[in-house]
């Protein structure tokens, strides 16, 4: 694949999904990805869709704005929070990755460590 502009937010998007896919199955034990998941995911991709920083996005979860709705949010925070740690284990290579960009995306405007 070549370097087309879309290339970190699909990525942003897989990573999301492996996330969702993950805590689906193993958090409420579904097969298959259930319609609420489903709609959680659709709602994310449209989010990426309209990031305003495109290619120089940080993750989400260090993104300066936070451009998901008030409950949309929650969710996804309580899926990260479930597959967040699980990522290593069922997926390292992304897990990995993806905290290898947070690591180096940080904003650095702050002085210390929060
Ligand atoms: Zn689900």
């Amino acid at each position: 694949m070549g370097k087309n502009k879309n290339d970190r937010t699909s990525e942003e998007f897989r990573t999301v999904e492996t996330m969702v896919r993950l805590y689906c199955r193993h958090k409420e034990g579904n097969e298959n990805l259930c319609p609420s998941c489903r709609a959680l995911l659709e709602y994310a991709h449209r989010r990426l869709a309209h990031c305003p920083f495109g290619q120089a996005k940080p993750s989400c979860r260090l993104c300066p704005v936070h451009c998901y709705r008030p409950d949309m949010q929650a969710r996804i925070r309580t899926v990260m929070r479930y597959a967040g740690p699980r990522m290593l284990w069922h997926h390292p290579l992304v897990a990995l990755r993806h905290l290898w960009r947070e690591l180096h995306s940080r904003p650095s405007g702050r002085a210390g460590n929060s």
